[in-house]
C-alpha cells in the first residue's frame, strides 16, 4: 500500500529547516506533498503563488516531493488527498505544546489520519521563516539557511528600496 503524507505550513518562505523535514520525510513516505497553507486571516510576505514557486524550485530534486496550496481544514484537505499522514517538524520544546495541541485535535477530527514528527537538523533549530526575513531585512547574513531561490526573492524583495 503507497502512502501519502502531507507536510503542511505556510512556508513564507521555504527555510533549510523545511527542506530537510522534507527530504527526510520523502525518504520514508511514498509521496510528499509540501502544501502551503493559503490562511486570508493571516498577512504573509510572500503570495501563495511566490511560495510554491520557491518550495518547487528548492525541492525539485527530489522526485517523490510535489508541492500544492490548500485553504480551509488541514484534515479535509488531507482526506482529498489520500493521504493517511501529516508530517510537521519539531524544533525545540517550544515547538512542541502547540504541535501537540494540534495533532490531538486532528485526531480527534480525523482519527484516521497520523501525525508524524521529524526532527530537526540542530544547525536549523533556530531557524523560522520569520527570523529569516528579520535578519535579512536587517542585514544579517541568512545566506546558509535558505535556498538559493529564496535568497535572490529576499534580496529583490528587501533590497529594492535601498
Ligand atoms: P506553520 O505556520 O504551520 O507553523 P511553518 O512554515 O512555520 O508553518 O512550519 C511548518 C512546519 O515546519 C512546522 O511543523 C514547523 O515546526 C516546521 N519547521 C519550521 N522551521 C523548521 C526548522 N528549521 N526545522 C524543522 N522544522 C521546521
Amino acid at each position: 500500500m503507497k502512502i501519502t503524507a502531507v507536510y503542511p505550513g505556510s512556508f513564507d518562505p521555504i527555510t533549510n529547516g523545511h527542506i530537510y523535514i522534507a527530504e527526510r520525510a520523502a525518504a520514508v513516505f511514498d509521496e510528499v506533498i509540501v502544501s502551503i497553507l493559503v490562511n486570508e486571516r493571516k498577512t504573509s510576505a510572500f503570495t501563495v503563488e511566490e511560495r510554491c514557486f520557491m518550495a518547487r524550485e528548492a525541492l525539485g530534486h527530489v522526485d517523490n516531493i510535489t508541492v500544492d496550496s490548500f485553504n480551509g481544514l488541514l484534515i479535509d484537505y488531507v482526506r482529498q488527498k489520500h493521504a493517511g499522514v501529516i508530517v510537521r517538524g519539531l524544533r525545540a520544546m517550544s515547538d512542541f505544546e502547540y504541535e501537540f495541541q494540534m495533532a490531538l485535535m486532528n485526531r480527534k477530527l480525523a482519527p484516521e489520519i497520523e501525525t508524524f514528527f521529524i526532527v530537526t537538523d540542530p544547525k536549523y533549530s533556530y531557524v523560522s521563516s520569520s527570523s529569516v526575513r528579520e535578519i535579512f531585512h536587517f542585514g544579517g547574513t541568512v545566506e546558509d539557511v535558505v535556498p538559493d531561490v529564496v535568497y535572490e526573492k529576499l534580496k529583490g524583495r528587501y533590497n529594492a528600496g535601498r
